[in-house]
């Protein structure tokens, strides 16, 4: 035989990782485990069946949370607040440093247990999970000790609950307590239950390391555990991963509640590989992007979108680098991948696969040779995928890949964004003008160019559209665990009542008031409201003044499709949005005393105060015209050679609804800071002064912003938000006024996940530079865009 056959033939041998300190590790705790609560563990209650999933096999019996365990739980988090809080930043970050070195002294039982606990390879689980779990607490370990100097202004949200999947249990584990406790929070956090094992094993070493009791308590069990912790009211935050449709039902449960949500859900992401793509590093980026975990990646590039040219290339190729993937026991070091999460899993991808194949899909696969017993899945293409299928739009969550072709960078990126989700992309070409050009134009939160499924600490993560909203790492992910000192103690906003009982409609047919009407402003021009029905308006004094008009569910339609129209918006530059702002300012200024008139007679206020409405308004927009070309975003250098850039982006469409008060000063606190950074603006205006709002069409009007940038609708508020709750292609909302329109913006707000922003009906002075300004109100208008781009051949 010579050496050539030899090699040829030659086979790898298994490769095992001893499991012996992970079963030990079992049997000490009898594979019997209670709840994490006040630094110690309660008694196992044993409802719950943990199974190795690849195998099949029992692996422990854990403990169903009940309500009164999460309890139990937010009351130890509740007491260890104030001391924890007092160690202050260095404190505290002496505590995650040491977690960080125990993760590290600890690394090897921990890579085990999770993959025998969730079925994934130990390559990965050694290699990338439980490094960059240490890595997580280095960097929080970091922000903990610059807090006071890094976030003046700004306290921790208190109590906050966690909830996180089971594809990566401990490195989710790592990405919501390690900014939590950094900046000063106390956790309640619930594992998932098919992988609570390395959460318990993580609470017990926290424990030795020295962490003070009641910082973070496990809760674990299934969703109703998750439901206890959503609807405790002595939460301050919710932060959860996992499905886009819980995502939803928790939005609903704490809509009004005053708790803060940050929501990292599923998502569908492309691949896109361009004709003058690196093909074998691409071929190999694809191994990485959809075969890493089994393709159960919330980020998985599971889209693959080959350009015509290379096409037939490409996937000849990628199908003979499949063929060599090894399918097998997760403690194999051998293994590519390992097993599913469980048999519930496995049919869901077996059944999505046999409805590609319905829906005309061809099928490549790898034979299996593995174990009996366990939940695995074959790496699988499907090619002649049509783009509406349901392979192309559900989110699979398994090690299946959809592979389509498109001819223009145009139709790529067309391709790309036809999706409810945007976590995540790939761009694959050596031409890094292509690159940096295509990247901008996704809806996504992280872009990875000529690389894919790369993560650090310092580097932000988190989805557009139905992927969620927030952001995990780096300092963005600091300010999920922040709020602002001001706004704690805030009084209620006084009861609405509107001045003269309900304004009720009045028809053209009702005499020659429509003479005195104003219009609404939609795409740059003023425009009869749909239905020709106005509302009267009144001085404060009671005196009947002109009537506006009174829009209606058609109008906000439209208003919405201009601010569709005008998306150049968002991409003129910065300069070009400043001169916008001061241009309105330098109008408005030259109407100053009209205004002032304006505001007098309709809210009642003095000539000095309306004056000095005016002057902070024309200040504001000026604020937010200096800010449009300093809002700027990051360069991250994470541990490769290469940058990450993170860009904040518009939102798109934001549906803005304000107040009764201060109605110059508060929309323009409103719109000011959204058009700065390029969204585009559906508002309503305050109901009981809306003249002066529309007092505004002119100042617009000789102003050169372009059409459609701001829409105007007057009418009802509480008829007008919900429209706009509901409205698919608003990507935001901001609501100021009475509580119940919180309540109403976030319930009615789960269609498409848009990001609220509300006030509870606490009241806000406008006229307070902190409460009415600042970036606070810039972060709420952008979304960050992480661009990684690596250096070298
Ligand atoms: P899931 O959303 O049901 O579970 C995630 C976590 O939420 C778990 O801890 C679960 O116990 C908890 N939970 C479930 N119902 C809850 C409720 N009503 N209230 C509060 N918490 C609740 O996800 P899953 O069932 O584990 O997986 C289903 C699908 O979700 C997958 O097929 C995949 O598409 C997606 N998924 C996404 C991610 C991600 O990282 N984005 C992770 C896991 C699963
Ligand atoms: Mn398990």
């Amino acid at each position: 035989m010579s050496v050539s056959t030899y090699f040829d033939t030659m086979d790898y041998g298994p490769a095992p990782e001893s499991d012996k300190d992970a079963r030990a590790w079992l049997a000490s705790h009898e594979a019997s485990f209670g709840h994490f609560i006040g630094g110690r563990f309660t008694l196992p209650g044993a409802q719950l069946d943990d199974l190795e999933p690849a195998t099949g096999k029992l692996l422990a019996h854990l403990t169903q949370g009940s309500a009164a365990d999460v309890d139990a739980a937010v009351q130890a988090a509740q007491a260890a607040l104030a001391p924890w809080q007092a160690l202050g930043g260095h404190g505290r970050a002496r505590h995650l440093y040491a977690l960080a070195r125990s993760v590290q002294r600890h690394a090897r039982l921990l890579a085990v247990l999770e993959s025998i606990d969730n079925g994934k390879p130990v390559r990965e689980s050694r290699d990338v999970d439980v490094p960059l779990v240490a890595r997580h607490f280095y960097h929080y370990a970091g922000w903990a000790q610059l807090q006071e100097r890094e976030f003046p202004g700004m306290a921790p949200v208190g109590v906050v609950g966690q909830i996180v999947p089971w594809n990566f249990p401990l490195l989710m584990l790592a990405w919501k307590i390690a900014p939590a406790l950094a900046l000063g929070n106390t956790v309640v956090l619930k594992p998932a239950e098919s992988t609570s094992l390395t959460a318990l094993l993580f609470a017990e070493l926290a424990q030795q390391a020295g962490l003070p009791a009641g910082v973070l308590n496990i809760v674990t069990g299934d969703g109703r555990t998750g439901t206890a912790i959503v609807d405790h009211p002595g939460i301050h935050k919710i932060a959860f991963t996992g499905s886009t449709e819980v995502g939803r039902q928790i939005r609903e449960r704490t809509a009004g509640s005053g708790k803060s949500l940050t929501l990292e859900l599923g998502g569908k992401s492309p691949f896109i590989v361009f004709e003058d793509a690196d093909i074998d590093a691409a071929v190999e980026g694809v191994v990485d992007a959809i075969w890493f975990n089994q393709g159960q990646v919330c980020c998985a590039g599971s889209r693959l979108l080959v350009q015509e040219g290379i096409h037939d290339r490409f996937i000849a190729r990628l199908k003979a680098r499949m063929d060599k993937l090894k399918v097998g026991a997760p403690l194999d070091k051998c293994s590519d991948m390992g097993a599913l999460i469980s048999p519930v899993q496995l049919e869901r991808v077996r059944s999505l696969v046999q409805q590609g194949l319905r829906e005309g899909a061809q099928c490549h696969q790898v034979a299996l040779d593995v174990p009996a017993g366990g939940c695995f899945y074959p790496p699988t293409l499907l090619t002649g995928v049509h783009p509406a299928a349901t392979v192309a739009t559900e989110e699979i969550f398994g090690p299946v890949l959809v592979a389509m072709s498109f001819r223009t960078p145009d139709e790529a990126v067309q391709l790309a964004n036809n999706s409810r989700y945007g976590l995540a992309a790939s761009i694959w070409s050596e031409t890094i003008g292509l690159a940096l050009g295509v990247a901008p134009q996704l809806k996504a939160g992280v872009v990875w160019i000529n690389s894919t499924n790369q993560f650090d600490a310092a580097v932000g993560f988190g989805g557009y559209r139905e992927s969620g909203y927030g952001r995990e790492g780096g300092r963005e992910g600091c300010y999920e665990y922040l709020k602002p000192i001001a706004s704690k103690e805030r009084p209620a906003r006084s009861a609405r009542t509107p001045a003269h009982g309900d304004a009720t409609a009045t028809t053209s047919a009702q005499g020659g008031a429509i003479d005195r009407t104003a219009k609404l402003y939609v795409g740059g021009k003023q425009v009869r409201p749909d239905g020709e029905a106005s509302m009267p308006t009144y001085a404060a004094h009671g005196a009947r003044l002109d009537d506006v008009g009174l829009g209606n569910r058609k109008d906000i339609r439209n208003a919405v499709a201009a601010a569709v129209k005008a998306s150049a918006w968002s991409n003129a530059t910065p300069h070009r949005r400043a001169q916008g702002l001061y241009y309105i300012a330098e109008n408005l200024s030259a109407r100053a005393d009209e205004f002032a008139h304006r505001i007098a007679l309709t809210t009642g206020v003095s000539a000095a105060q309306a004056s000095a409405e005016v002057e902070a308004s024309i200040r504001r927009l000026f604020c937010y015209g200096a800010w449009a070309d300093k809002f700027e975003g990051a360069v991250h250098q994470p541990p490769m050679r290469g940058v990450a850039l993170a860009m904040p982006e518009a939102i798109g469409v934001v549906g803005v609804v304000c107040p009764a008060e201060q109605p110059l000063l508060a929309l323009v606190s409103l719109v000011a800071p959204l058009v700065a950074v390029g969204n585009r603006v559906v508002v309503v205006p305050s109901q009981q002064a809306p003249l002066v709002a529309t007092d505004l069409y002119q100042v617009f009007d000789t102003s050169d912003l372009p059409d459609g940038v701001i829409n105007i609708v007057t009418g009802h508020s509480a008829e007008l938000l919900p429209v706009l709750a509901d409205h698919d292609e608003i990507d935001a909302l901001w609501v100021r006024g009475p509580a119940d329109f919180s309540v109403t913006a976030e319930r009615l707000s789960i269609g498409n996940l848009k990001r609220c922003f509300v006030d509870y009906g606490q009241a806000i002075d406008w006229l307070d530079d902190v409460q009415g300004e600042g970036p606070h109100y810039l972060r709420q208008a952008t979304q960050l865009k992480n661009i990684w781009i690596p250096y070298g051949e």
